[in-house]
């Protein structure tokens, strides 16, 4: 079996051994396939390459990390990306996550605090053909007001508290999909809905840790 076969049949298995938090046993297979045409050995850097598709985090370099395949495909999954959607993603980091979105066909737009790390995202988007993702530096925590409203917003950087400029440029129907609690504890991460009325509910998913939202520096 391939590596990159490997990561989706673990995916699979996680998924299968995480049902009793998640509601969900099986992942929708737009997810799967997004996951399987992403190359993620591109996003992680040469150091880690032999390891790009183990079902674990990697570092990215400046203490951030390029998140668990499963969680990248959970919080896909819990979006419910179409075709077309508007997609805000809060931390770029290496653009995997931004690129599965893309392969889903949503209209991504990805917010990175640190510079640099914006800065090889962007080259390896390009390069790996996800061109129209658009991205810019700056404090995801006040998400990307001339581009909202937003069909869908993941952040996947750990807050106490969802921003609430990130509540309010989710659109009436939309899903947001954010990891709430305190940096370097157990974090939940959560499913926040807006229904048509503007009415907002949230539902605790998992278990996860993520690296906490900063503020820019
Ligand atoms: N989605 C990324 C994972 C990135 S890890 C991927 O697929 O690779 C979380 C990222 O959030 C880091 O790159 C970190 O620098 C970034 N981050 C932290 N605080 C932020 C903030 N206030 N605004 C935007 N990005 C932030």
């Amino acid at each position: 079996m391939s590596d990159r076969e490997g990561m989706i049949r673990t995916i699979e298995a996680e998924t299968r051994a995480t049902v009793d938090h998640t509601g969900r046993s099986v992942l929708r297979t737009a997810v799967l396939e997004a996951m399987r045409r992403v190359d993620r050995s591109a996003f992680v850097p040469d150091m880690v390459k032999a390891e790009a598709w183990a079902n674990q985090p990697q570092p990215i370099g400046h203490r951030q990390t390029i998140s668990q395949p499963f969680i990248v495909a959970l919080m896909t999954d819990l979006l419910d990306v179409r075709p077309g959607d508007r997609v805000l993603e809060i931390g770029t980091g290496s653009g995997y996550q931004a690129a599965v979105l893309a392969e889903l066909g949503a209209l991504v737009f990805s917010v990175e605090v640190i510079p640099e790390l914006a800065e090889g995202a962007r080259l390896t988007l390009d390069a790996q053909g996800y061109g129209w993702v658009a991205t810019k530096v700056g404090d995801g925590a006040l998400g990307w007001p001339e581009q909202a409203p937003f069909d869908a917003i993941v952040v996947t950087a750990a807050a106490p508290e969802i921003p609430p400029a990130l509540a309010e440029q989710l659109r009436p129907g939309g899903r947001m999909v954010a990891p709430v609690g305190q940096p370097g504890c157990a974090q939940t991460l959560i499913l926040v809905e807006k229904d048509e009325d503007g009415a907002v509910t949230t539902r605790d998913v998992l278990p996860v840790m993520f690296v906490p939202l900063t503020q820019p520096g």
